[in-house]
């Protein structure tokens, strides 16, 4: 650089800069204290059957490749919804077991949509195998001035270590046919 050359400048952005902000959040399992009251975000469910490995919900991959059913390992059925803690502002992803999907379900069907209910999540039985209830009813925010909802199919993926080219299908509208098809690597 000779000194007729202009000096660097800094570049202004008018914006700020676009991240992966979507992926960041973290899966919430619901213990054994107070519970949690949620506004949901998502507008349904997106579920799994999973199995249960290393402290975690893996998935189960379809199509005869999964190596925990090839072993035996329990199968059981988990969703996950978006939902807002107005108490605290967080944005959290929760897990549903299959029991505690059923009321979320049975609102989607009379209602069309989750989002801007609200979910409230506990285990009764005090301990942390007891089973999850959960209770829904309607939210007073109106959904549009709700946060949006968060890429759970992202965010799952991120968490499972799973690289989102393999996902190959999704389908989020129907409790029983719910399914996230991953193709074979
Ligand atoms: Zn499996």
């Amino acid at each position: 650089m000779t000194h007729d050359d202009p000096p660097a400048l800094p570049e202004f952005d008018r914006r700020p800069p676009v991240t992966d902000k979507a992926v960041q959040y973290r899966i919430y399992r619901v213990g054994t204290g107070a519970g949690l009251r949620i506004v949901c975000l998502s507008p349904d469910l997106l579920g799994i059957h999973t199995h249960w490995i290393g402290g975690g919900t893996r998935p189960c991959l379809s199509g005869g490749v999964c190596l925990p059913c090839q072993h035996g390992v329990r199968r059981d059925w988990h969703a996950w919804v978006t939902g807002y803690d107005p108490t605290n502002g967080h944005i959290r992803i929760v897990e549903l077991t299959e029991n505690a999907a059923g009321p979320p379900a049975r609102w989607i069907d009379s209602t069309g949509t989750l989002r801007g209910a609200r979910l409230t999540l506990r285990r009764p039985g005090g301990r942390k195998t007891s089973p999850l209830v959960s209770e829904v009813e309607a939210g007073s925010v109106p959904a549009e001035l709700l946060p949006p909802d968060a890429d759970r199919v992202r965010c799952l993926l991120r968490l499972w270590r799973l690289p989102d080219t393999h996902l190959a299908a999704i389908s989020t509208s129907d409790l029983s046919g719910i399914s996230l098809k991953l193709r074979e690597a």
